[in-house]
């Protein structure tokens, strides 16, 4: 899944651990084998190859996350869309070349793109492309999705305080011993170095924080996020970053994407509405960063 994961977890003993930590990072490797976008091999990849106008029967995994990738794209009008592989294959040679992708390559890159033209079958658990060229990406939901699956094979090893971390994606189960929750710095906007804008305690859960990260490109006195608006095909040139609180990383994870495609405005309108996650989000339209939260955010975790 091009990144990092880390899992830190309190077990009875070093024997206990190391097998905690081997299970857990297998489990990691399984899905990134299933779910990568950067292996042309994972099951994802090859649903370009196998799934083009007909049925293919998937693995639970790979249903497990188009299920959620589509539900949420029906409920965000398409913000959140993880047909957008083609588009986010040009931005990614755009980015290592410095230089804006051509429109004209864009433009046939989206005819590929959008949600309805993915079809899931939960019966047969199939998974079917209406076109030639579809590709899908999971970036903006698998690491999420991984780091719950890792807690659950640490839990059945009996290891029940446990954190995982993929870069921005966190989901852990009960405390450390004798602390009411895991602690959790939420980034600033730009600054590495400036306080965190907020620190939440945590446990059973997950958080996510999507946005203004390493991943960007400079061009024409712009600045282009790996994030893509799905009506636009261009990178986001707002500078947002959104945190998202949730019961599961999967959830947690790409909400927070999601919401960074909706907007300061109309993410936080939607966040309002959800029951059981939660938002903050920091957005600079000027020199100064603004930071909003959903009510739900200030009712757990204050002004
Ligand atoms: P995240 O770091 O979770 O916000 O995910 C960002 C990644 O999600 C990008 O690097 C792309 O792989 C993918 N992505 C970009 N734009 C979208 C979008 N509008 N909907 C779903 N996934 C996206
Ligand atoms: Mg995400």
């Amino acid at each position: 899944m091009g990144t990092l994961f880390r899992i830190k977890l309190y077990a009875a003993g070093e024997a206990e651990a190391q097998n905690g930590f081997r299970a857990a990072f297998d489990r990691v490797a399984q899905l990134d084998a299933k779910l990568s976008d950067y292996n042309p091999e994972s099951e994802l990849s090859r649903l370009s190859q196998t799934a083009v106008d007909r049925p293919v029967v998937v693995s639970d995994d790979v249903f497990t996350v188009l299920s959620t990738a589509q539900s949420l794209a029906r409920d965000t009008d398409g913000a959140f869309d993880i047909t957008l592989g083609p588009v986010i294959r040009l931005w990614r040679v755009a980015r290592k070349a410095d230089r804006l992708p051509d429109p004209e390559s864009l433009r046939r890159a989206g005819q590929l793109c959008g949600y309805q033209k993915l079809t899931l079958d939960a019966n047969r658990h199939t998974v079917r492309m209406d076109r030639k060229g579809m590709q899908l990406d999971a970036g903006g939901i698998a690491k999420g999705f991984a780091a719950d699956e890792a807690l659950a094979v640490l839990s059945k090893a009996g290891i029940t305080r446990a954190l995982v971390a993929a870069s921005g994606d966190l989901a852990f189960s009960e405390p450390p011993p004798r602390k009411k929750g895991w602690t959790i710095g939420v980034d600033s906007l730009d600054d590495a170095h400036a306080p965190f804008t907020k620190i939440i305690v945590l446990a059973n859960g997950a958080v996510s924080t999507s946005g203004d990260t390493e991943q960007y490109l400079n061009a024409a006195g712009k600045r282009y996020s790996h994030i893509i608006d799905p009506k636009t095909y261009l990178g986001l040139t707002n500078r947002i970053s959104t945190t998202v609180v949730a019961p599961k990383g999967i959830i947690a994870d790409a909400l927070a994407t999601a919401v960074c495609v909706l907007g300061e405005r109309r993410g936080l309108a939607y966040m309002d509405r959800q029951p059981n996650a939660s938002a903050l989000i920091v957005s600079k339209a000027s020199t100064v960063p603004v930071v909003v939260q959903s009510s739900q955010f200030h009712r757990l975790f204050g002004p």
